[in-house]
């Protein structure tokens, strides 16, 4: 029997430490109490010094929802820190390579083990995660993170021109494998055609239609480079890129687009208007060169923003540090950075709403128990920003456990 298939524990765990809540208006502050969890959801959450006694925990630690990572890739965890490549270059040497490994189930098994262990250890609880183009290789990273207890949308991926032969799948094959996945546990598949340079229109049209029967999320690419963009043109009559997604059916409230960071006005009125959202990568954007995101120009014409690793163009597989990596690009656009509050909530509450997972990403009663209890070696409380002094500070040893769905899956 899988651990997710396990009866729910019925009695309660109550953890201590001070607990960043969400208030009103989409802010977040932190106050010491305790957190009840019973039968996988968070059953209280009770502020001040008193309170049911604690399993775990105490006033020195800090206990925050699980983190919600928006745009990541499985089969990559082992490409990371692969330099000096741009964007196409670096997926047909680096990471073309490393995803047709995957041709083996079981070894697209294992790795998915290893990776869910990592995204645990690191705090995060829930993903909108690519697999590859192989059908049970796919499945298979869906059972095993739904095992692992984790939340969230994995999808096999699709192509079928502009990458190595062993790694395409004609658009009938590819659509009808697609969907044919299965949910599991807390896990979703997504429509997940990987960029419009590796998607002929039959394609993207045919993901369309997939989205519109399954209602799934769709997760895919969007202008990430110059060299991309143009690349994107010339194979699809000259149109821009998110035209492109638009006239195939891909763009709603239900779309994730990791990067969009060269997109003209009238492109990111598009994306507002039908109320998709760019997966910000700010880690990966740095890595591979790719350009700076501009969030608040993206934020000021209504579009949605959420915040991914990106692995493997991203090295960090930390949410806190793609939080922080958030700020600094706003910095070096010369724009108002988030606030360390606004970061921390953009990988919990915020992804956690990007990714449709409304009962997760908040410490409040009726919420899945997902969450991350860790202790600090700095005297954060005392700093004049607490949240920031915790942010900048941060280092994953400090986590001691971590709770998915109410079972304790790291520490
Ligand atoms: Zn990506």
């Amino acid at each position: 029997m899988s651990t997710s298939e396990s009866p729910t524990p019925s009695s309660a765990i109550v953890l201590e430490g001070q607990l960043l809540l969400p208030v009103t208006g989409r802010g977040l502050e932190v106050a010491l109490g305790r957190v009840v969890m019973r039968g996988g959801v968070i059953e209280a959450v009770h502020v001040g010094e008193s309170g049911p006694r604690a399993d775990l925990g105490s006033p020195e630690h800090f206990i925050c929802p699980g983190f919600v990572d928006a745009h990541v890739h499985l089969p990559q965890f082992d490409s990371i820190g692969v330099d000096g490549m741009e964007l196409l270059e670096w997926l047909h040497q680096a990471i073309f390579p490393a995803e047709a490994k995957w041709e083996d189930e079981r070894y697209a098994s294992e790795m998915s083990g290893r990776v869910a262990r990592q995204l645990l250890s690191f705090g995060t609880t829930a993903v909108a995660a690519y697999a590859t183009v192989h059908p049970a290789s796919a499945q298979a990273a869906i059972d095993v993170l739904a095992e692992h207890g984790i939340a969230g949308h994995v999808g096999q991926v699709l192509m079928d021109r502009e990458a190595p032969a062993e790694l395409l799948l004609p658009a009938r094959e590819a659509l009808s494998a697609a969907g044919r996945m299965r949910g599991r546990g807390r896990i979703q598949p997504a429509v997940t055609p990987r960029f419009a340079v590796t998607c002929s229109r039959e394609m993207l049209e045919g993901a369309g239609r997939l989205a519109r029967e399954t209602g799934w999320v769709v997760q895919t690419h969007l202008s990430e480079t110059r060299a991309e963009c143009a690349l994107v043109k010339r194979l699809h009559g000259g149109e821009n890129y998110a035209e492109v997604y638009e006239r195939a059916g891909l763009l709603g409230h239900r779309t994730l687009l990791g990067h969009g960071i060269h997109l003209a006005d009238e492109e990111l009125g598009l994306l507002a208007m039908r109320g998709a959202w760019i997966a910000h990568c700010p880690t990966a954007n740095r890595f591979l060169r790719a350009g700076t995101f501009d969030r608040a120009r993206a934020m000021s014409a209504g579009v949605k923003i959420a915040l991914g690793s990106d692995v493997a163009g991203g090295p960090d597989r930390s949410m806190v540090r793609v939080a922080r990596g958030m700020i600094e690009a706003a910095k070096e656009r010369g724009t108002r950075p988030p606030t360390s509050a606004e970061a921390w909530w953009q990988i919990t509450g915020g992804n956690a709403w990007a990714l449709g997972l409304v009962d997760t990403g908040r410490l409040e009663a009726g919420c899945a128990g997902d969450v991350v209890v860790a202790r600090p070696d700095s005297r954060w409380r005392e700093a004049a920003d607490p949240l920031g002094a915790l942010m900048y500070a941060w280092d994953d040893r400090w986590v001691e456990g971590v709770w998915c769905g109410g079972t304790r899956r790291y520490g």
